[in-house]
C-alpha cells in the first residue's frame, strides 16, 4: 500500500503543510502564518490531526526548514532551529511536537536542500548524483548533493554568505616591490566600498557576501525599486547576473556540481538566465570543461512545489534511515 507522508516547508513568513505520498501526489495542503513556535506547530499538528482522519495514518513527517539548523541526526540538536535573528525561534525544537503527537520518524532538513531533493526526484535535477540548487530570493540559500547525498557537514552549507570578488576595480593587480608601502590610491579605496556603484550590503554579518549584495532586498536598496518592478532592460540585471556569475563559478571550483539549478522570486527573471550562462564562463574563463551551457545552469522545474515534494522525501528517508 501507498504510505502517506505529512510534509513541512516552513519558513520565515509561512509554513506550508501537506498530506502526500512518494509519488509525488500532494492530497491536501494548507498554509499556516509563522507566529510563535508553539503556536505554529501546534496549527501544524492540527492540520494534520484533521487530516489524518481523511485520509488515515501518516508513516513520517518530514520537515524542510529555515535555519540555521541542526540536521545531524545523531546530534543532540536535531530538529533545532539555531540561534536566528527571528528571537523566539532561536533553539526551537521543529520536530518535537509531531513526535509527541503522531509517534512517527520525522526527517528535517534546510529548506534548500529539501526543495534540491524535490527537483532531484521530479525535476530539473533527475538522476544526476552532484548538484546543487540555489535559491535567490528574500535571502540566498544553496542546498547540495554530492555523491548521491545531501550535504550536511559541520551543520549544512550556507552557500549565500560566501564572498564575491570585487577584482580588479578594487584590488591593484601589480606586484609590489620587497621592501617597498603598499598604497591603494583614493579612487581606488572608493571602489573597494562601492560594489556596482554603491556601497550596499543588507547582510548585517557581511559587507561583500553574495546574499548581502544579490539578493532581492539587496537589489531594492541598490536601486530603490522592489526587483519584481525594474522592467528587463534595467541595468540592474546585468549587475545581478554578474554577481551571481561570480558566485556560481565560486561553486562549480569547489563543488565540482553535474548542473546549477537556480530558483528563488529574483529567478522569476527569465532574461537572467543567458546573462548569467555568458558570464559564468567568462569567469571561468575556459578553465573547466561544461556540459552544453543552457542545460547546466537551468531554472527550477517544479516551481513552488519543490519544498513540499522535497518534504515528502525527507519523510520518506528518515523511516529508511
Ligand atoms: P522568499 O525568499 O521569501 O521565500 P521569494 O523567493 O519570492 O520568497 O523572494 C522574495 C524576493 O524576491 C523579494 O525580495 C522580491 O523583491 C523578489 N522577487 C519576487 N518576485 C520577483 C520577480 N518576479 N522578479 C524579481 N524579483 C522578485
Ligand atoms: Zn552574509
Amino acid at each position: 500500500m501507498t504510505k502517506l507522508f505529512g510534509g513541512i516547508e516552513a519558513g520565515g513568513t509561512k509554513f506550508i503543510c501537506g498530506i502526500g505520498t512518494s509519488a509525488g501526489e500532494i492530497l491536501a495542503e494548507t498554509r499556516i502564518s509563522t507566529t510563535s513556535p508553539d503556536e505554529t506547530l501546534a496549527n501544524c499538528v492540527d492540520f494534520f490531526e484533521e487530516q489524518r482522519l481523511i485520509f488515515g495514518n501518516i508513516s513520517a513527517i518530514g520537515i524542510a526548514s529555515f535555519g540555521p539548523l541542526d540536521p545531524r541526526l545523531a546530534s543532540a540538536k536535531y530538529g533545532h532551529i539555531l540561534s536566528t535573528p527571528k528571537e523566539s525561534w532561536s533553539n526551537a525544537n521543529v520536530i518535537l511536537p509531531f513526535q509527541e503527537a503522531f509517534d512517527v520518524p520525522v526527517g528535517f532538513d534546510t529548506d534548500v536542500n529539501g526543495a534540491a531533493l524535490g527537483e532531484w526526484r521530479w525535476g530539473a535535477a533527475q538522476e544526476l548524483d552532484n548538484f546543487i540548487y540555489l535559491t535567490i530570493g528574500t535571502g540566498i540559500g544553496g542546498g547540495a548533493m554530492v555523491n548521491g547525498k545531501l550535504l550536511h557537514g559541520l551543520l549544512h552549507p550556507e552557500m549565500g554568505h560566501i564572498p564575491i570578488s570585487m577584482r580588479s576595480e578594487s584590488i591593484p593587480n601589480f606586484a609590489i616591490k620587497p621592501g617597498s608601502k603598499p598604497s591603494i590610491s583614493s579612487d581606488k579605496k572608493d571602489a573597494l566600498k562601492k560594489p556596482f556603484g554603491s556601497p550596499i550590503s543588507v547582510c548585517p554579518f557581511h559587507d561583500d557576501c553574495f546574499e548581502g549584495l544579490a539578493s532581492g532586498p539587496a537589489i531594492e536598496k541598490r536601486w530603490g525599486l522592489k526587483a519584481e518592478v525594474l522592467d528587463a532592460e534595467h541595468p540592474a540585471w546585468e549587475a545581478e547576473a554578474s554577481l551571481i556569475a561570480r558566485a556560481l563559478q565560486s561553486f562549480i571550483c569547489t563543488f565540482s556540481p553535474q548542473r546549477i539549478v537556480l530558483g528563488g522570486g529574483v529567478m522569476e527573471q527569465s532574461q537572467l538566465f543567458p546573462l548569467i550562462r555568458q558570464k559564468t564562463l567568462e569567469e571561468l574563463n575556459g578553465y573547466i570543461q561544461l556540459p552544453p551551457i543552457d542545460e547546466y545552469i537551468v531554472p527550477v522545474a517544479l516551481e513552488g512545489k519543490a519544498g513540499i515534494l522535497g518534504a515528502f522525501l525527507l519523510a520518506e528517508r528518515a523511516i529508511i534511515s
